[in-house]
């Protein structure tokens, strides 16, 4: 995998020493007692070595940092949660521009938007923003970062009824690559608002969100239904047709898995095959029984653990699932429909999944996500009803090549057309971002990449490389 890169470059002493004189949060470099655990990232398969860990305290600390990658020349990497897949956001030599720090938020339930800053957490922004039974649609496991997840789109539990994350963007601040800071809405800068919108970190490093929130919860309607594994081919062909009846309030997925040790699930399934079908209603939870029952009754049912639980407490429920440090690969692929020979490829990658680690979620989209015009954000295969996300993961690095090659495989067997989505993407690779976007969101993300950072200080992202 092509996901890094290092520097031959070297940070000297002195120049260290200044910098961290003027920080306001902290500078870690090697040798440091905490120098390990803060290079360290979500996903294990990335053991890298950064020069420097400037761990930024606010706006002022970001535009030195960024001015110091700019004027030494080295690889800069932006950290918001460090959940990046293909691991960007850390670096062999370079710098990490570390933002976990920064974790405020002020919420106005009298206008219903959220400030956060970007070091923020789902969990973090989901507690404030609950509070007052306010939400905006946040990622499936509450350690992901919002910095990351909204700059390339963000799917989530509450999307279809209320757009992705990126769509509820109503503004951001931004350090640009010559260390100029700016604000991005629909009235200013609205170029590099729109390209924040699904474009990634190309454009400049977000201090901070600002979100239109929504009424949700604090209770919804939301579970689980397991499934055995034999009967896929029937749960996915009837999972398609109970989704062309949902109504917006319900957003669903498939996770074709193996079943984990939970008291929930009889004994005798533990660590085999199963299917479970996760949904979230996000309207009043009296009417949630009858439009999730189509999804509850779509084969034999081995637990139903839908129930009406906090939101917040759903936004986390996941997370035990999805453990820090060991190795992970992620490969996307967009179905306008789930057409029959789609299900199959699914059903057959399920038959062969290669560990009891990997999974295959298809997630679907609709509703609010596709009536956004195409063009209003960069995010732009709106017309997609669904998407694969393949999750291969081993404990540690054997077996992890393997796995990788059994998930691109999966992708290509749904079709060279299938359009990606950049973070559920693992590697660094062109052909993939470019398969991202349609060709003229991508000649205009091309367009803003030669405004805001044309020599490509930005680069540890799904890149779009300046023309110029
Ligand atoms: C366990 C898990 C669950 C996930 N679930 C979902 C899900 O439900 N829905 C979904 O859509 N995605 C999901 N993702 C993918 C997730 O959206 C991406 O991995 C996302 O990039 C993570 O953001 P982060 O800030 O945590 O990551 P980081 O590793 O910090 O950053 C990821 C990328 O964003 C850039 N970046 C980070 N901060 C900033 C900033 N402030 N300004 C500009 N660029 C920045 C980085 O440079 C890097 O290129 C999941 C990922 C994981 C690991």
């Amino acid at each position: 995998m092509t996901t890094t890169e290092s520097s031959p470059l070297r940070l000297g002493e002195a120049t260290v020493a200044e910098f961290a004189a003027g920080l306001r949060g902290t500078a870690i470099t090697p040798g440091d007692d905490s120098y390990d655990p803060d290079r360290a990232i979500w996903n294990g398969a990335h053991d890298r070595h950064p020069a420097l860990i400037a761990r930024c305290a606010g706006v002022a600390d970001v535009i030195r940092t960024v001015d110091l990658a700019r004027s030494e020349g080295l690889p800069l990497a932006v950290r918001g949660g460090g959940h990046s897949i293909p691991g960007f956001s850390t670096v062999d030599g370079g710098i990490v521009l570390d933002l976990s720090p920064m974790r405020g938020i002020q919420v106005d339930p009298d206008r219903r938007v959220a400030i956060a800053q970007a070091g923020c957490t789902w969990k973090d922004l989901d507690a404030e923003s609950q509070q007052f039974a306010l939400a905006v649609t946040g990622g499936l496991v509450s350690s992901t970062g919002i910095a990351g997840f909204t700059t390339g789109g963000g799917i989530g539990w509450l999307m279809r009824k209320y757009g992705l994350a990126s769509d509820n963007l109503i503004g951001a601040d931004v350090v640009t690559a010559d260390g100029q800071f700016v604000h991005a809405s629909a009235d200013e800068n609205p170029d590099l608002f729109w390209g924040l919108r699904g474009g990634g970190g190309n454009f400049g490093v977000v201090t901070s969100f600002e979100y239109r929130l929504h009424d949700v919860g604090p209770a919804v309607l939301s579970g689980l239904v397991f499934y055995p594994a034999d009967e896929a081919e029937q749960v996915l062909a009837g999972y398609r047709q109970a989704c062309a009846a949902a109504p917006d309030e319900l957003t669903t997925l498939v996770n074709m898995t193996t079943a984990p040790p939970v008291p929930f699930l009889p004994e005798s399934v533990h660590g085999t095959p199963i299917i479970g079908v996760g949904g979230c209603w996000s309207g009043d939870p009296d009417d949630g029984e009858a439009a999730t029952a189509p999804f509850r009754s779509l084969g034999t049912v081995i637990a139903d653990i839908f129930a009406v639980h906090p939101y917040a407490g759903w936004q986390q429920a996941l997370d035990p699932l999805y453990p820090r440090g060991i190795y992970n690969y992620f490969r996307s692929a967009f179905l306008r429909s789930a057409d029959a020979t789609s299900l199959r490829v699914l059903q057959d990658s399920f038959a062969t999944l290669p560990n009891t680690l990997t999974e295959i979620h298809l997630q679907h989209l609709g509703g609010a996500v596709g009536r956004v015009p195409a063009d209003a954000t960069a995010f732009a295969l709106r017309d997609q009803e669904f998407i694969v996300n393949i999750v291969a993961r081993t404990p540690t690095a054997d077996g992890f090549a393997a796995a990788v090659d059994w998930a691109r495989a999966v992708t290509s067997g749904l079709g060279q057309d299938a359009g990606t989505y950049v973070n559920f993407t693992g590697e660094s690779n062109q052909a993939l971002v470019r398969a991202s976007y349609p060709p003229d969101t991508y000649r205009r993300l091309v367009e803003l990449k030669n405004e805001y950072d044309p020599t490509n200080l930005f680069r540890l992202n799904q890149n779009i490389v300046p023309s110029t």
